[in-house]
């Protein structure tokens, strides 16, 4: 049987050692992928000078699977993110952002297990409407929220729940001021949740999902949000778990997905050998599970609890003195 083609965006900044790291341990784990190459990002400009060369998206068509690093979007000059102008060109509707505790790492909370489901196309992100007055004493956006956005993102939260036997999705929102937008997509939410008895359904007002998640995140269990609220409660979430050095996330969509880090390209730390590569190995664990690996993943995230558990090999950021190949071998060692 020929090897499953993944296309890989070793990215900027961090990106091509995190990478790096998680390709080592996805094949000594014996995952068996071929990689196809990309560029984007200040490196594609450079080589190419284009931020996202046609080649990149057509391998991502291609392949329907990428695992991308973090990408430099150049300040000024009128560039748009390239991770938006992803997110629209594959239309790439779900921002699936899960956070675990592991043993080891210095995070205020132990148990936590939350995964932060955000609308990524529709919202305040849509773009739309953007206008500031000429002489910059107003400015104004529009939020758009559609039935049909609403409810594949609502349905795609239920359904992950209950593939993954989890108990209780809580609807994030803020109808209560936003009543165009945030009623419609409470309405679609509810209207959604009724086609789901066997899972419990908790609504929250964003305000106090904040709070309630600080206080007591052992009640969280899937979030299913708009996509400003769902930028902020993922980070919040992260937060939890020990920060961006822990934090994974997917974006998916009906053909394509692409699974990376959520932090940055980290360029205060770049070509130093001392980032924390986990960020990126948990999006290829989330990108096994997509792939229905789900031995493999259990695997490596094993290795990589036990790793941090141990406490001895591990990057300054959880509190040790290891290098990014250093943590890596360790990962490799308790495969
Ligand atoms: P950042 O996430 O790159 O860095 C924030 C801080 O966290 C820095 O101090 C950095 O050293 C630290 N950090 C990040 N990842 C780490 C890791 N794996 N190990 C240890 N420390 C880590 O955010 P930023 O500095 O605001 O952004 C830098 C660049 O990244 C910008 O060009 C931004 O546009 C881009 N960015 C890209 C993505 C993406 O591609 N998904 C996401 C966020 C930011």
């Amino acid at each position: 049987m020929s090897k499953r083609s993944i296309t890989v965006i070793p990215g900027d900044g961090i990106g091509p050692s995190i990478i790096d790291a998680a390709l080592q341990i996805l094949d000594h784990a014996g995952c068996d992928f071929h990689y196809d190459y990309a560029d984007a990002g200040l490196t594609a400009l450079e080589k190419h000078g284009e931020l996202l060369p046609q080649a990149t998206l057509d391998l991502i068509a291609k392949n329907k699977i990428t695992l991308k690093g973090p990408l430099t979007t150049p300040v000024g000059g009128g560039f748009t993110s390239i991770n938006v102008s992803l997110r629209k060109k594959f239309n790439l509707y779900a921002n699936v952002r899960p956070v675990v505790s592991f043993e080891g790492t210095q995070s205020r909370f132990e148990n936590i297990d939350i995964i932060t489901i955000r609308e990524n196309t529709e919202g305040m992100y849509s773009g739309a409407g953007q206008k500031r007055a000429d002489d910059n004493s107003s400015a104004e956006a529009m939020s758009i929220i559609t039935r049909e956005g609403a409810e594949r993102i609502v349905v795609f939260a239920y359904e992950l729940a209950r593939n993954e036997g989890r108990k209780k999705v809580t609807i994030v929102h803020k109808a209560n001021i936003l009543k165009s937008t945030s009623g419609l997509f409470l309405e679609v939410a509810r209207e959604v949740a009724k086609r789901y008895p066997d899972i419990e359904t908790n609504e929250m007002i964003v305000d106090a999902a904040c709070m309630n998640l600080v206080m007591y995140p052992e009640r969280f269990d899937v979030i299913v949000t708009t996509n400003l609220f769902g930028d902020i409660l993922s980070d919040l979430c992260a937060g939890l778990v020990g920060g961006l050095g822990m934090a994974p996330g997917a974006n998916i969509g009906k053909d394509v997905a692409i699974f990376e880090a959520v932090h940055g390209s980290a360029p205060d730390i770049a070509g130093q050998n001392i980032a924390n590569p986990c960020s990126v190995i948990l999006a290829s664990i989330q990108m096994l599970e997509h792939l229905g690996m789900a031995d493999k993943a259990a695997q490596i995230r094993q290795a990589v609890a036990k790793t941090i558990a141990e406490g001895k090999t591990v990057t300054r950021d959880l509190g040790g003195h290891a290098s990014t190949t250093e943590f890596t071998q360790a990962i490799i060692a308790n495969l």
